[in-house]
């Protein structure tokens, strides 16, 4: 599904325990494998029209291969093997965050920089209706992040640095500079700057960029 779409824009429902080992669920997990591995390093439920909150990831060494090693060391990204999450919670950990282009299966075609938290915690239930409890750092922190946002009903166009929205092909191109109106060039990497969140909690948004004012200040 593309950008437009209800269900992307929907808040999906948490699957029943008792209901995981079932045939639809066990259909849906297969079909989101199957086009997650086709086409990505994640996909969510609603991507696929389904609101649910289940989430599959994976990155593999063939999936980076269009990206240098210098630059797969910057994003902290490493292969790792399929992960199927079921009611993920994510718990941001540090004040770490990392500024990186990232794109999505259903807003085709562009890349934008979104800041992400660099380290979260992921609690949920696996395929098979088991506990998952890891740490994951880096790339995995941001696709899952990415996907969570999307069983909220949130696309990463709600939380890019809107100025470096670009078509894929133009990926390399310069990010554009500091802007009388729009603000600070972004810088790509690693810092404390705070995640952008949504405007609803602009009060709290406010309150994270006077500590990371302060924090630079140190
Ligand atoms: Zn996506």
């Amino acid at each position: 599904m593309q950008a437009g779409a209800p269900p992307l824009r929907d808040v999906a429902k948490e699957v029943a325990p008792e209901r995981i080992e079932s045939g639809e669920i066990q259909e849906l997990i297969s079909e989101m494998v199957r086009v997650c591995k086709a086409r990505g390093v994640g996909l969510a439920a609603p991507q696929l029209g389904t609101r649910l909150r289940v989430i599959v990831l994976e990155d593999t060494v063939e999936g980076m291969s269009d990206v240098s090693a210098e630059e797969l060391e910057r994003q902290k990204r490493k292969p790792f093997a399929v992960k199927v999450i079921i009611n993920p919670e994510l718990t941001p950990l540090g004040d770490s965050s990392a500024a990186f282009f990232e794109g999505c299966l259903s807003v085709a075609g562009y890349r934008a920089v979104v800041r992400r938290h660099l380290k979260v915690r992921c609690r949920g239930l696996g395929g098979d209706g088991a506990p998952v409890d890891f740490v994951a750092e880096g790339w995995q922190a941001r696709i899952l992040q990415h996907e969570l946002d999307h069983l909220n009903g949130v696309l990463y166009t709600d939380r890019m640095e809107t100025r470096t929205f670009r078509r894929v092909d133009l990926l390399d191109e310069p990010l554009p500079g500091d802007h009388a109106e729009f603000g600070r060039a972004v810088v790509l990497g690693e810092s404390n700057e705070p995640v952008v969140r949504g405007n609803a909690s602009a009060a709290e948004d406010a309150e994270a960029r006077v500590k990371a004012r302060k924090n630079r200040r140190r």
